[in-house]
């Protein structure tokens, strides 16, 4: 019993020591993609998951616009009100932000099956504007460029509508090649929005794209 001070410190202290070590170790919370700051959603606007060990394989890149900054979208995606959330927002001056981890359902397609089966991207501008930069689409690219790798998602823009079943097909599209669940004749997901618009320049987009591509698989 004397002994008890004593075996209380050789016991206790070094467990304190290796959970304190443990913590210093520990970082704050990390981003799927390196380049991107952690920005979480709101746990409302989501669905937790873990599609990979789920069956549920990523298939699609969505590219989606905000219409307001990126600021707009991180305080929308927080908000108990948007129900609605996307991975990914890449601002005017090119910083990425995560807001959904990549295993995690982010609610952006208007379609559930797409939403299983995508990675959302929100981009600062409006489908309306000629306003995106191209640091914008730079980031983007190359953002995109590592999803497809790290998915085998095929590094292709489609054109038209994409497939009812999400499953039939793989590349990167629009909002609105989303098909509509309740009559995939139509585009934009069953709200049917027409983001990222006109003003997106998907030929530039998928030539930087290929190019992130490229220098990524030769290191
Ligand atoms: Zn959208």
């Amino acid at each position: 019993m004397r002994n008890r001070p004593l075996l209380l410190l050789t016991l206790v202290l070094p467990l304190l020591m290796v959970v304190f070590l443990f913590k210093l170790g520990s970082k704050p919370e990390a981003t799927d993609y390196p380049e991107a700051a952690w920005e979480p959603a709101l746990q409302s606007n989501f669905s937790e998951s873990n599609r990979e060990a789920n069956g549920l394989k990523v298939r699609w890149i969505i590219i989606h616009v905000v219409e307001g900054d990126a600021q707009a979208a991180l305080n929308w995606f927080k908000d108990p009100r948007a129900k609605a959330s996307s991975h990914y927002i890449v601002g005017y001056d090119g910083m990425v932000y995560q807001m959904v981890k990549e295993k995690d359902i982010a609610w952006h397609a208007g379609n559930w099956a797409y939403n299983e089966h995508s990675i959302g991207i929100e981009h600062a501008g409006y489908a309306d504007r000629k306003i995106f930069t191209e640091e914008e689409y730079k980031a983007s690219a190359k953002l995109v460029a590592y999803l497809l790798k790290k998915y085998n998602v095929s590094l292709q823009h489609p054109e038209g509508l994409a497939p009812a079943d999400p499953t039939q097909g793989s590349g990167v599209i629009g909002h609105n090649q989303v098909p509509d669940p309740s009559d995939p004749s139509v585009g934009g997901g069953k709200s049917h929005h027409y983001d990222p618009g006109v003003n997106w320049d998907w030929k530039h987009f998928m030539e930087l794209v290929k190019q992130y591509y490229e220098e990524q698989s030769t290191g």
